[in-house]
């Protein structure tokens, strides 16, 4: 990967240049108060695009996977009916997406374009959208109190994954790194110069320090995975975090790795329908209901536990190569009933070490009783 140095005064500029290549770009702004989302940016609102901001409580996947996505028109006329796939195929950037995010993105690509079946309208629109990454450096600023990247392996600084990424390494200059051809071809442009051994050990340092700054951990991931595929959680365990559930769905709609569709027809004009693909959660009933009415999930917590099975089982995480998870920690700040992705993790560790832990010498049968129970072996 080819890195070079920009100045902190020029960064705006590499926005100029993907809008002069006709791209659309999709930045961070801020809005009321501390609040901060992905918006299209204008000639207006350019120099209003943020570098360090909190996460968006929004993950920009809806650039890649939007909330409602109409897939085919049927029009009827003179008793036929005429079918009209809807495919779009945007040239856009999006620009200060975070380590997560980006993890979260390549997530939507494996499940959407690695299997047997390519999804060809997820295809179409992601093609042609540059990733430009920021790195999250300012642990006021950009590290969140629920950020759990580090223990998710996508950050602070994503490794792979997106064409170009930006670290500010203070006193007035940003690293460039280009992870694709694409970005690479960024670097002809004046604004971007060659950097010394100096930036390589700056970035480090800085890279150092930031990984210390965040507050939340969950250390037991390893062990909870384990956990989860064996199926070793207690039902009560999985019963106590659906007693928490309000099925509101929060969880799922602010997840940058949560891939689940439904798919609708609804009238567009007196002679017009059209087919959409929806966002859906598992957290809701009619996720799991089928067409005659049965629920094969009615519990709460048969849903919820299917949520955390999608997200740690080995059997996912062999076929897609990571958790679903990528540390966002956005799970645990939108849910009312604190089971988002670090506290479970921590529930089912817990409770499942409780119970597998050898009981207390007392309660143990003395070596006498054993003998006289055990068969006689030769
Ligand atoms: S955000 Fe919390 S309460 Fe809402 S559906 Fe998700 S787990 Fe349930
Ligand atoms: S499960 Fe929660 S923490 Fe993990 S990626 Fe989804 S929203 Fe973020």
């Amino acid at each position: 990967m080819k890195a070079r140095i920009i100045d902190s005064a020029d960064v705006l500029k590499i926005v100029d240049l993907l809008r002069a290549q006709g791209r659309e770009v999709v930045a961070p702004l801020r809005g009321r108060g501390n609040d901060t989302y992905f918006d299209t940016v204008t000639d207006e609102n350019r120099n209003d695009v943020q570098l360090h901001f909190a996460n968006p409580s929004y993950p920009p996947k809806r650039f890649v996977l939007p909330h409602i996505e109409p897939l085919m028109k049927f029009h009827r006329s003179d008793g036929r009916i005429d079918i009209e796939p809807i495919y779009e195929h945007p040239l856009r950037a999006i620009f200060g997406i975070r380590s997560c995010d980006v993890a979260g993105i390549w997530h939507l690509d494996r499940f959407y374009l690695n299997r047997e079946f390519r999804d060809i309208y997820y295809e179409k629109r992601r093609k042609d959208v540059f990733l430009v990454n920021i790195v999250c450096t300012d642990p006021e600023q950009d590290i969140g109190e629920n950020c759990f990247c580090v223990c998710a392996d996508t950050g602070p600084a994503a490794r792979e994954h997106f064409d170009l990424q930006l670290m500010d390494l203070g006193a007035g200059e940003f690293m460039a790194v280009a992870g694709t051809p694409a970005g690479e071809t960024l670097f002809c442009d004046p604004i971007f110069r060659k950097g010394t051994p100096a930036h390589i050990q700056r970035r480090r340092e800085i890279l150092g320090g930031v990984r210390k700054r965040f507050k939340t951990t969950t250390s037991w991931f390893p062990a909870t995975v384990r956990y989860v595929s064996q199926d070793k959680i207690l039902d009560a365990t999985w019963e106590e975090i659906g007693k928490r559930c309000m099925e509101c769905g929060g969880c799922t709609y602010v997840c940058p790795a949560c891939t689940c569709f439904t798919v609708s027809d609804r009238q567009s004009g007196p002679n017009e329908a059209e087919r959409v693909r929806i966002w859906d959660s598992c957290a809701l009933a009619g996720f799991t209901r089928m067409a005659g009415g049965f629920n094969p999930r009615r519990a709460v917590h048969d849903r919820r536990n299917r949520r955390f099975f999608r997200k740690l089982a080995h059997y996912f995480i062999q076929r897609e190569l990571t958790m679903a998870c990528v540390g966002c920690g956005r799970c645990l700040s939108v849910c009312h009933g604190d089971i988002g992705m670090p506290s479970v993790v921590e529930m089912l560790r817990r409770a499942t070490a409780e119970k597998a832990s050898p009981p207390a010498v007392s309660a143990l049968p003395s070596v006498a009783e054993v003998d006289k129970n055990e068969p006689v072996k030769h």
